[in-house]
């Protein structure tokens, strides 16, 4: 027996492995799997070269829990090590691999810094077992077995021994305090979890298939008889869809590939992007448009990240643009670093033109689509709204490129920016030269509004979700031509004002006499009053709120901007008089001071009442009021 001592400077790197992987523990068993799998196709390769003897038929890596005997086997039948190939890759490689991480962070500040998710490879082992035995046959011709084996402490022992089967067993004696391990359920949720789409199979203990009887037999019903066997449990599809070509898949492949990734989810999704590229960078995957309705939060279904097949993680912040992680599916590159900081994956040079690519690849596919049957497209756009409006908030490059993007009247119509610029410019264009562009979140709220509009032939967008008071404020800003303008932001006429307005029946005096009188009596400094020269057919007085004060605080409430160090900003409202009125003119004309009052009391109130704002005290008495007015 031979028995040496790993070279390492610092005494035990075990301890601060364990430290820093505390919240990762689990993905030891990933890293055990994929150097199984690497090893099983090293077989395939070599043997292609024509170097080693051996078959290459039934390879696969078995994961073996033995309860009573405290023991997690990784089994597989692949290249194997020789006793100088052990010392080499495990003594002095491997280690100086995991002793090379330790140094690198062992000044990190915190776990929290690093993504948690690297390859420390064969000595992850460590975090969970207590002592690790190697058993390895190497398929290189005339190779001895060898067994070696190490408590965790620097030093390890070597011999060799009698070994049948070619390949390599590593055995983990699972430490006390990681026990969780030897539970079946936990070792099949993490297998499920890292191990699904690795490229060979990997078994995991057995489980019971029916099968029709051999002899054929019939049972009471007349139907074949069943009978149980046991078959190999193997838990993962070698073979996903990402790794084929798009050629070879049928529309069905695809949504079944879909279900394998979220077996949870029922919904279907609407269409994918299929990605593969080779240079200058790897990348493979399916991305998946889920549809999304309003809610911003669908992070119930994540992007997969993948290396070579080996899952990685479901967090792919920083990883692809912010937009683009409401979409589901999978991405698999090896060129994106694991083991760095999030922060500073932002910087890295090939994270940077994986994001960019698939940003590109997403509004082509939506171009594509929109170009092929806008019909269809247009059916489809109120679940990818939210969608497009993020990336195009976010992704300068996607914004320009988004000339899918349509816009909804409330008569069911869709637009696109430009189309709508030209449908409007006649009609829609105020006496500055600004095209108006009048819109509602919600067409029920305010028909009274849109019906003002309709009778000026007016176009009104439908527009709702978190993001539209930032989406206008983007456009208008790309394209001072055209100015939003909620349909309740001002009485009609003022919305878009045109030269040849209506005279006022009102004087200028009167106007000024007027405005103290009806400002005491609202005493209320959020309402700011205000006269129009207005229809004598519309209400005497209307109630709006200014688009900039309103868009201020949506814009606030939806986040961003840096408004929020304000502090919540109160609902102010323009109250605007209609000087054309016949109830303004008796108003006016009334010379008794308590009775103007009252006229103007009830006039406002009910001008606050149509727009939902005359609450508690205000309302009880409006109420009481009312009915002495008809006594
Ligand atoms: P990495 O896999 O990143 O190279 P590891 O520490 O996981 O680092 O493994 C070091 C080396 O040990 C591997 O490169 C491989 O040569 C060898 N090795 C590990 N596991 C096996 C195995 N199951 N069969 C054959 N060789 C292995």
């Amino acid at each position: 027996m031979q028995q040496g001592s790993i070279n390492v400077q610092t005494e035990n790197i075990f301890p601060i492995i364990k430290k820093f992987l505390y919240s990762d523990h689990e993905i030891f068993l990933r890293e055990l799997v994929s150097n199984a799998v690497d090893a099983t196709q090293k077989v395939k390769t070599l043997n292609g070269l024509g170097e080693l003897q051996s078959t290459t038929e039934d390879l696969k890596v078995e994961v073996i829990l033995n309860k009573e005997a405290k023991t997690l086997t990784v089994r597989d039948n692949g290249i194997g090590m020789t006793g100088e190939e052990l010392e080499k890759y495990i003594n002095q490689i491997a280690f100086s691999g995991a002793e090379e991480f330790v140094e690198k962070y062992k000044d990190a500040e915190g776990s929290q810094a690093i993504i948690g998710h690297f390859g420390l490879g064969f000595y992850s082992a460590f975090m969970v077992a207590e002592k690790v035995e190697i058993f390895t046959k190497s398929h290189r011709e005339g190779s001895e077995a060898v067994r070696w084996e190490c408590d965790g402490s620097p030093n390890y022992s070597m011999e060799t021994i009698e070994k049948d089967t070619l390949g390599t067993d590593i055995v983990l004696h699972i430490a006390e305090d990681s026990e969780e391990f030897l539970e079946d359920q936990r070792v099949s949720g993490i297998l499920n979890k890292y191990c699904k789409f690795m490229p060979v199979s990997i078994q995991y203990g057995t489980r019971t298939e029916q099968i029709d009887s051999p002899e054929g037999e019939l049972d009471e019903k007349g139907e074949i008889k069943k009978e149980s066997i046991e078959v190999p449990n193997i838990i993962n599809n070698p073979n996903p869809a990402w790794m084929k070509k798009p050629v070879d898949l049928k529309e069905e492949d695809y949504k079944d590939f879909y279900r394998e990734l979220y077996p949870m989810n029922f919904e279907d999704p609407m269409f994918h992007i299929h990605l593969n590229v080779d240079f200058p960078f790897n990348l493979t995957g399916v991305l998946y448009f889920p549809r999304l309705k309003k809610q911003m939060d669908m992070q119930k279904n994540r992007i997969h990240l993948y290396s070579n097949q080996v899952f990685i993680t479901d967090n792919v912040e920083n990883i692809v643009p912010e937009f683009l992680t409401l979409l589901h599916g999978v991405i698999d590159s090896p060129d994106i670093p694991l083991n760095v900081s999030r922060s500073y994956l932002q910087e890295d040079g090939n994270v940077k033109k994986i994001s960019a690519h698939i940003s590109k690849k997403v509004s082509d596919k939506l171009n594509g689509m929109f170009k092929e049957n806008r019909s269809d497209f247009e059916e489809k756009w109120d679940d990818l709204k939210v969608f497009a409006e993020y990336g195009m908030l976010t992704d300068e490059k996607f914004y320009d490129r988004a000339k899918f993007a349509l816009y909804k009247t409330t008569k069911g119509e869709y637009f696109t920016f430009d189309e709508l610029k030209e449908k409007i410019k006649v009609n829609q264009t105020d006496k500055n030269g600004k095209i108006v562009v009048l819109y509602t979140p919600d067409a029920e709220a305010h028909h009274a509004y849109i019906e003002q509009m309709e009778e000026r032939a007016y176009e009104v967008l439908h527009l709702d979700g978190p993001l539209v008071s930032h989406l206008m404020t983007k456009l208008e800003g790309k394209d001072s031509e055209v100015q939003f303008k909620r349909v309740d932001a001002d009485v009609a006429d003022r919305l878009i004002e045109k030269e040849d307005a209506l005279p006022s029946k009102l004087s200028k005096e009167q106007e000024e006499t007027l405005q103290p009188v009806i400002e005491e009596v609202l005493n209320n400094k959020n309402y700011q009053v205000k006269f129009a020269s207005m229809s004598p057919s519309e209400n005497p007085v209307v109630i709006t709120q200014s688009e900039f004060m309103r868009r201020m605080k949506e814009q606030q409430q939806a986040g961003g901007g840096g408004m929020q160090m304000f502090g919540e900003m109160p609902d102010t409202y323009e109250m605007t008089i209609n000087a054309n009125h016949a109830l303004v003119e008796k108003i006016v004309e009334e010379s008794d001071l308590e009775k103007k009052k009252n006229m103007i009391k009830q006039a406002t109130d009910l001008a606050r009442l149509s727009q939902g704002l005359l609450k508690g005290e205000a309302l009880t008495s409006f109420v009481k009021r009312s009915i002495e007015l008809i006594n």
